[in-house]
């Protein structure tokens, strides 16, 4: 069952990792499209399967690691097109504020899906080694690696700010002791 869940995890990831640029393939989809690069596909991941077995809930932690780590990037894109960067169907590109807001935003409910997701010590033990992994392995083909840290960093303490049903602050206090 744990072997399971680490290939869920992993699988989630690579998912996670990659699936935001999958807009470059719908034609009715312009790149950095909002329906691919916000928190809507983890959160819809999340409810099909926060009543399922421990597995396939690793599968979508990895998911919702992987965009962040994905639009971490897409936060500082190496070519700043025109003067947006995230586009919305029916609106068209969002202003540069609006669409840095949606990303953070995102990444914040991601973390927060995450929080809601996880169980176990070894499941948020785990799921911190996939995000390093999965941020190591990104950062290989960006140009910034600091700011998307950063961003990261930030995302994740405001969603541990946040309330959870997980009290994942005991979680986070009974890995640092061990
Ligand atoms: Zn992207």
């Amino acid at each position: 069952m744990i072997l399971l869940s680490v290939i869920a995890l992993v699988i989630g990831t690579a998912i996670g990792l990659s699936i935001a640029d999958v807009d470059h393939i719908f034609p009715f989809l312009t790149h950095r499209a909002a329906i691919t690069h916000s928190f809507l596909l983890p959160l819809i991941a999340y409810l099909v399967v926060r009543e399922r077995e421990p597995w396939a809930k690793m599968g979508v932690v990895g998911f919702c690691l992987g965009m962040i780590v994905h639009i971490s990037f897409d936060l500082f894109p190496r070519s700043w097109s025109g003067a947006a960067l995230i586009h919305m169907i029916g609106f068209g590109a969002l202003p540069p504020t609006a669409s840095i807001l949606l990303i953070c935003i995102s990444m914040v409910v991601c973390f927060y899906l995450v929080f809601l997701l996880v169980e176990k010590r070894t499941d948020l033990i785990a799921g911190l080694i996939a995000l390093c992994i999965a941020f190591g392995m990104a950062s290989a083909h960006e140009t910034v690696f600091w700011w998307a840290l950063l961003s990261i960093v930030v995302t994740l303490v405001i969603a541990l700010l946040l309330p959870v049903k997980t009290n994942i602050i005991s979680l986070v206090q009974s890995m640092l002791k061990g």
